[in-house]
């Protein structure tokens, strides 16, 4: 039999597969084709460009006092010193994007703009003295003024010019950085004893920046200063031990990003890589501390083990917390190439970074809450620019990362996106033509010239138990692939061969590691939210004992909507529709429930309460400035939720003194016959006496006292009117208090009802 002819097909029933270390494939040498990913790929190439490289390149040259030209700066975060408390992190961020990003389309005016910001960063370096370049002074880098967190801030830069070398293909960038890192070198030699206290301030990625240098100039200095960085001790001992470790969330997760990137370019004992085994099983494969999502972080901190249960609106999930885990779990696997670390990339990338972009206006998420009828956490790219905003202008930018990689002998399919993938060493093309996750499969087309012998591996999700099935040139090849591996092919491809791949999704609970109770739906490897605000606020009624009950039977209990992608209905226990679809495809302003509590019997009655869920304005709608607590967005006042623990992340607390007023938007002319607003608990327990007036219209111009309070001096814990009027809109206005009873802050609001006879028609 020629070498030619011969054809078989291996499943590998072991995690490890064609031999390590693994390899990606440069940027620049993968496309995406048309699909959700490109979709979201191009709306963040759109805020590139609203952001530019002037506005990037503004604190820089301010701190190098070079023209800053008619760039504006940005706000908030980003805003230079001393306004800004952090300037530097977010424009780094901007051109390591605007870096992958040229990679990733190959476009030539990307590039042009790496190349310019680039020389531009070097005219800043010269104008300092020609080694150090950041946009703070150097001062800050005192051991007593690390308030601004600079070395968090400049491993951003450090990144930035790597990514400009590595996947623009720019040599000043790593010039610069050369340039920079002997001024880093002499800065920490300069601590002496007090390094150790300097590492206690957050620092980022320093280990990473320097060891991702070290990769590139093989320089074993730039390995040693990597290296200096690390807290054996403090942490990477204990999860060498398999012991856990707590503290700020993304603090944590630069480190082991350091960490991995260690063990990757060959720490020849193994710590490291044991290390950070150990914490992804801790955090990410046990599930033990991420949310169905793969997200984790609670209130910014790392949660301890199995202690999840009933944190989903506390600030849950820092979205930078995601992209780091990302880059660890990328770095573990290409190390062993076991399948369970593309399992877990998947799904922290189909959920909590593919939903983390508001896909109308490309605003990212900070936190990311998974309570009932909450909303997310977008924030602006131009007048917020927090981290997640600097981490999430790279996510979109980088998302042919990962679909594949290599080893000498061959090629993995590691994840179902739309794309190409080229590798000229083996003169081979790959196109992967797909619709997944709308449609349940895959295929991949091989142009070879000449044919070429090698294995293609195609990953078999632990999420896909019944019904995977592969198929070569038309021949169905009948046998059984264990999920959680790879199903490898070895054969001489020629052009024109094809690989048809069936996925069966299925539904799937995913319940909390601390309360069986409480769970997100999975459908594949897509978390499945409920669609809309409903007055039983996350309730839902059966029972997980009962074999025969609908949710123990998934897959027949949710139905799938006509004309929709993946959206699909249930009937719970109390006979109540539940309406369920992706994650990722909630937008700005969209109420939504991401985990469930599950009750034998319905314990919440609806209370005629028109205004939930319904649209709001307000006099400060715009979560940008020192507004910290903007994911407290008005539709929180019409979330159903008050009161209670949580009440602290379901109110809203507009970003400014009173008067400060919301509208809630109807949708049409309503019966109305009453109102009632709910003080915070923090303001019940501080007897605040608000005063407020209510008004009704129907055009949103002209208002109608429908109640009023402007003198009150009574503390409540809400305030009720009832009368009948027909409106559209309700505004309720918090005035300034007659009394010193208010704070002197600004007022807050836990919930604002309307209540009235449900629409015939309506969406409650
Ligand atoms: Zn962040």
């Amino acid at each position: 039999m020629s070498h030619l002819q011969y054809t078989s097909l291996f499943f590998c029933l072991t995690s490890c597969l064609l031999g390590q270390p693994l390899q990606p494939f440069p940027l620049s040498q993968v496309r995406l084709g048309d699909g959700i990913f490109k979709d979201s790929m191009e709306v963040n190439r759109r805020v590139l460009d609203e952001i530019g490289v002037e506005r990037a390149l503004y604190c820089f040259r301010f701190n190098a006092k070079l023209p800053t030209g008619d760039a504006k700066p940005l706000d908030s975060w980003a805003s230079p010193e001393p306004g800004g408390a952090f300037p530097g992190f977010y424009e780094s961020h901007y051109l390591s994007a605007i870096s992958l990003m040229s990679a990733q389309t190959g476009d030539a005016k990307l590039r042009e703009q790496v190349n310019y910001m680039v020389a531009e960063l070097g005219k800043c370096q010269q104008a300092l003295g020609g080694t150090y370049l950041f946009a703070s002074p150097q001062e800050e880098f005192e051991p007593k003024r690390l308030d601004g967190v600079v070395w968090y801030r400049i491993h951003k830069l450090m990144e930035g010019l790597l990514a400009a070398h590595r996947h623009a293909g720019n040599a000043q960038a790593l010039d610069i950085l050369n340039k920079l890192a002997t001024w880093i070198d002499k800065r920490m030699e300069s601590y002496g004893n007090a390094f150790e206290a300097v590492k206690k301030v957050e620092y980022g990625g320093m280990t990473e920046a320097l060891e991702n240098l070290y990769a590139i100039t093989r320089n074993p200095r730039h390995h040693t200063m990597a290296l200096a960085w690390e807290q054996r001790e403090l942490m990477l001992d204990r999860f060498h031990k398999h012991e856990d470790f707590c503290e700020h969330a993304n603090t944590l997760l630069a480190k082991m990003v350091g960490a991995a990137r260690v063990a990757e370019l060959g720490d020849t004992d193994e710590y490291h890589r044991v290390a950070c085994e150990n914490f992804w099983d801790l955090v990410a494969g046990s599930g033990q501390k991420t949310y169905a999502t793969g997200g984790t972080s609670v209130h910014e901190g790392m949660p301890g083990l199995r202690a999840l249960a009933n944190t989903q609106s506390r600030m849950a999930q820092e979205t930078c917390v995601s992209y780091n885990l990302l880059k660890v779990t990328r770095s573990l696997f290409h190390l062993t190439g076991e399948a369970k670390y593309m399992d877990y990339y998947e799904r922290c990338l189909y959920n909590a970074i593919l939903g983390s972009q508001d896909a109308k206006t490309g605003w990212k998420t900070y936190y990311q809450p998974l309570n009932a009828n909450t909303l997310k956490d977008f924030r602006s790219n131009l007048t917020g620019c927090y981290c997640c905003n600097g981490t999430g202008l790279e996510n979109p930018s980088q998302y042919g990362s990962t679909i594949y990689a290599h080893d000498d002998a061959g090629l993995l399919v590691n994840l179902f996106i739309a794309s190409t993938v080229v590798w000229p060493d083996k003169g081979l093309q790959l196109k992967q033509i797909t619709k997944f996750p709308a449609e349940p499969s895959t295929a991949l087309v091989v142009q070879a010239k000449p044919p070429v012998a090698l294995d293609i591996a195609i990953r078999v999700p632990a999420w896909c138990t019944k019904g995977f099935a592969v198929a070569v040139n038309g021949a169905v090849q009948n046998i059984a692939a264990k999920p959680g591996s790879y199903a490898v092919i070895k054969r001489t491809w020629k052009s024109g061969d094809r690989i048809e791949c069936q996925l069966p999704m299925e539904f799937a609970k995913y319940p909390m590691p601390d309360k069986k109770t409480q769970l997100a739906f999975m459908y594949g490897p897509l978390v499945m939210v409920g669609d809309g605000a409903r007055p039983w606020l996350g309730e839902l009624v059966g029972d997980l004992d009962n074999p025969s009950n609908w949710l123990n039977k998934l897959n027949t209990g949710f139905t799938p909507v006509k004309n929709t992608s993946l959206a699909f209905t249930a009937i719970d226990g109390a006979g109540r529709e539940l309406r369920v679809k992706p994650y990722y495809q909630i937008g700005g302003g969209q109420f939504f429930t991401g985990y469930w509590d599950i009750v034998k019997s319905s314990i919440l009655k609806d209370d005629h309460n028109i205004a939930l869920g319904k649209p709001t304005l307000c006099s400060c709608p715009d979560p940008s400035g020192v507004n910290v607590e903007c994911f407290m967005r008005s539709g929180k006042a019409v979330d159903g939720q008050y009161g209670g623990d949580d009440d602290w992340y379901v109110k809203w607390f507009p970003n400014g003194m009173t008067p400060q007023w919301i509208t809630v938007d109807l949708g049409e002319a309503r019966a109305i016959t009453g109102i009632e607003w709910f003080l915070t608990a923090e303001d019940i327990k501080d007897m605040a006496a608000y005063c407020y007036k209510v008004e009704s219209s129907n055009d949103n111009k002209t208002w109608q006292s429908y109640a009023e309070n402007p003198a009150n001096t009574t503390a409540a814990k809400s305030f009720s009117h009832q009368k009948a009027v027909s409106a559209r809109y309700m505004k309720l206005t918090l005035l300034p208090p007659v009394t010193a009873k208010v704070p002197p802050t600004r007022p807050k609001l836990a919930e604002f009802k309307i209540f009235g006879p449900q629409a015939s028609t309506g969406s409650q």
